[in-house]
């Protein structure tokens, strides 16, 4: 008897900090796509922005304040312990390793970040390493560019029972709750000195407020170009 196999949902992102933009949706998939778990992993060294005021660890500690209790939903420090600037076709590839040929990867990236991927380093090799699920997220067009709406268009799935036949390989674009939060937006709320509660986890904001985080004037730091 051939047994069903293990699907893993990776949801890789700066978290500076983690909210509900990203906690709800990743609910919503680990039960709809029916995944063993899903793994938050905050990058080291993000490869699209500039460095963040928090450190990693500590915005790995917001990320495990936050995911604390849910069954199903892991912090993973891959990226923490590898040097450099965090790219994710390293951390698939690592994940790849870890978990196996068979086990089925699912990329979760919202809307913005997926218009972005040609950007992203040995993009076209993403999905030999798995499938790639796109949440809808306010505010991102629909139209994709060019060369990602071309390099999509024969891997889109048009149901999740597609991905299931494989280990990777597809493109799902997955409804999910909307909501309008970023961590741009609660970094300047608290910087104003205003509240971000509702926004993010109570957890998550008093491990903010214990560490004295994001309270110096709103500086973003710059992509070096
Ligand atoms: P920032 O405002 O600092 O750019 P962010 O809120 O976009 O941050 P990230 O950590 O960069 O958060 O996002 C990680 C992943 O989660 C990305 O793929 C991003 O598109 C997705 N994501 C973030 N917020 C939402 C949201 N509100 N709805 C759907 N997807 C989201």
């Amino acid at each position: 008897m051939s047994q069903t196999p293990r699907s893993i949902g990776i949801l890789g992102g700066t978290f500076d900090p983690i909210h509900y933009g990203h906690l709800r949706p990743a609910l919503e998939l680990l039960e709809t796509l029916d995944l063993a778990e899903v793994r938050f992993i905050p990058c080291r060294i993000p490869a699209h922005r500039g460095t963040p005021q928090v450190t990693a660890e500590q915005r790995l500690a917001l990320v495990q304040t936050a995911i604390a209790g849910q069954p199903g939903f892991v912090a993973d420090d891959r990226e923490l312990r590898r040097e450099g600037t965090s790219y994710m076709v390293d951390t698939l590839t690592s994940l790849r390793d870890e978990f196996g040929q068979q086990t089925l990867l699912y990329l979760i990236v919202g809307a913005d970040a997926f218009r972005e991927l040609s950007t992203w380093r040995r993009w076209q090799e993403l999905t030999t390493l798995a499938h790639i699920v796109v949440m809808q997220r306010p505010g991102a067009p629909q139209a994709l560019p060019m060369t990602l709406e071309e390099w999509a268009a024969p891997r889109v799935a048009s149901d999740a029972a597609i991905l299931r036949t494989r280990p990777a390989g597809c493109i799902l674009f997955q409804p999910v709750t909307q909501l309008d939060i970023s961590a741009t937006q609660i970094r300047a709320l608290l910087a104003r000195g205003q509240s971000p509660r509702y926004l993010l986890p109570d957890t998550t904001l008093a491990c903010i407020h214990d560490h004295g985080l994001y309270r110096s004037p709103l500086v973003e730091n710059s992509f070096p170009s």
